[in-house]
């Protein structure tokens, strides 16, 4: 394995990795690990149907360059994924991010060498970089959570994650059965899932992180749209 030597590692590619490489890459030696094998992390992750912003779009769209700003249009005023999987990949083919960025390789193990003052950064593919900064641009909301239910092991079904979505789509009227993990995007979809499935079950994670008070024992808005999902109106 060969040791590179760099100024900055930057982990993720996502909207926030994609923004520090282009600001450091002009004065520091930047190398940026991925996971996945394209750019727009959330936006690259997930792609369950319904998946789409809950703010204005042009929230999304980068304010260091104006003739970006003014060449892109967003489709919708809340977008959904592929529209901002597709500026993603626009912002990074537009500015030569991809020479900086190792898709499909995420970074395994970081150790500080204290005698060096350099950081030793190796990823699942072998990369060893040294270097001076590390920046871990790897989201507040990339991991996902699969949560454990009852009966879980007898269930014959297929389970699917809302990060993991098949990219060619699932035919739920084929008997796939998914256990969708949270957002209320998903419940909006419940309807067409149901009308294509005869059996289809969805588990609902609460909202800690957005709505406090919606969750614990005060969380009747959530619980009464999951009672809802479970008699299937
Ligand atoms: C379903 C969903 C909907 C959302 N909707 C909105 C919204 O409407 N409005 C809003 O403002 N925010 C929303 N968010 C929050 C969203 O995460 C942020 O808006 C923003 O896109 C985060 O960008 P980021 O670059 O910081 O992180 P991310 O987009 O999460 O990117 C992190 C990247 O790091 C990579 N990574 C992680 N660990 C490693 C590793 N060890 N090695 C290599 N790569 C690694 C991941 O693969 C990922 O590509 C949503 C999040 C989710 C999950």
């Amino acid at each position: 394995m060969t040791l590179e030597q760099c100024d900055i590692v930057v982990i993720g590619a996502g909207f926030a990795g994609m923004y520090a490489i282009h600001r450091l890459r002009k004065h520091y030696k930047v190398a940026c690990f991925e996971a996945g094998d394209g750019v727009g992390g959330t936006w690259y992750w997930n792609r369950y149907p319904g998946a789409r912003v809950d703010v204005e779009s042009v929230q999304y769209s980068y304010g260091f360059d104006n003739d970006l700003q003014q060449e892109w249009n967003w489709s919708e005023h809340s977008s959904a994924q592929p529209d901002l999987e597709r500026y993603a990949n626009h912002v990074a083919d537009r500015f030569n991010l991809c020479e900086f960025i190792r898709l499909s390789n995420p970074v395994r193990s970081m150790r500080f060498d204290e005698t060096e003052n350099r950081w030793h950064v190796q990823s699942a593919k072998g990369d060893h970089v040294a270097c001076r900064y590390v920046i871990a641009a790897t989201g507040p909301l990339y991991a996902s959570h699969k949560p454990e239910w009852p009966g879980q092991e007898e269930f014959k079904g297929r389970v699917l994650h809302t990060t993991e979505w098949p990219r060619e789509g699932i035919d739920f009227a084929a008997g796939f059965a998914p256990n969708p993990a949270p957002t209320c995007q998903f419940g909006v979809q419940w309807q067409q899932y149901r009308r294509q499935g005869e059996q289809v079950h969805g588990l609902c994670r609460r909202l800690q992180s957005l709505y406090p008070g919606l969750c614990g024992r005060r969380g009747r808005g959530l619980s009464r749209l999951l009672q809802a999902m479970k008699k299937g109106r």
